[in-house]
């Protein structure tokens, strides 16, 4: 007997479950990989956000009268892991942070993907509570892309095409000492926009 919408719903709300649950994994990483401290505050809270993204997917379930449960999803976790072969690469750290924006948007839209199905189902099936928990999540990736398109055009993709800036306009004053930094050159880096 063929299955219906319903079924595909609930099979949707596992993967994505489980994608989010990688992605609580999997921010720690991005956010200990960045230099400049507003990209690193950035993965730092949406990984908070996400946290409640896992809970509000427990309340979906909850909502439908249905076992919270993961399902592998395959996606998120090659788009992890093409994050982690970047940042096994030796770039430098304006560089890496372009790349770890680059990285972290993919999963961002995989995400708005994911909710914008979840959403639309879940109103054509009637499930008004799960519809708007998964809204909320959907304007929050929604967010979190905008922020990190902010991050790159405010500043580090320009940081990254014009070379290496030094530690202490990367930093501030306050800086600790990053791993990846190596800079050789005493070019100035164009004026930094705001930081936090
Ligand atoms: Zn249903
Ligand atoms: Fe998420
Ligand atoms: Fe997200």
């Amino acid at each position: 007997m063929s299955k219906p919408l319903h079924d595909a719903f609930v099979d949707e709300l596992r993967d994505t479950y489980d994608a989010e649950k990688q992605l609580v994994k999997a921010l720690p990483k991005l956010a200990k990989a960045a230099s400049a401290d507003d990209l690193r505050e950035a993965f730092e809270a949406h990984l908070e956000e996400t946290r409640g993204q896992v809970t509000r997917l427990e309340q979906v379930f909850a909502s439908l009268d249905e076992k919270v449960r993961g399902k592998h999803c395959d996606g998120i976790a090659g788009i992890i892991e093409e994050g982690s072969s970047i940042m096994q690469e030796d770039f430098d750290a304006s560089t890496m942070d372009a790349c770890l924006i680059a990285a972290g948007q993919r999963a961002e839209h995989y995400e708005i993907a994911a909710y914008g199905s979840l959403v639309a189902w879940a109103k054509a099936l009637g499930h008004d509570a799960a519809a708007e928990l998964l809204e909320e999540t959907l304007e929050e990736e929604k967010a979190a892309d905008e922020k990190l398109s902010a991050l790159a055009e405010g500043g580090i993709n320009d940081q990254a095409a014009n070379g290496q800036i030094d530690e202490a306009q990367l930093n501030g004053d306050d800086a600790k000492p990053r791993a990846r930094k190596k800079s050789s050159t005493t070019r100035r880096a164009p004026a930094r926009g705001k930081r936090r």
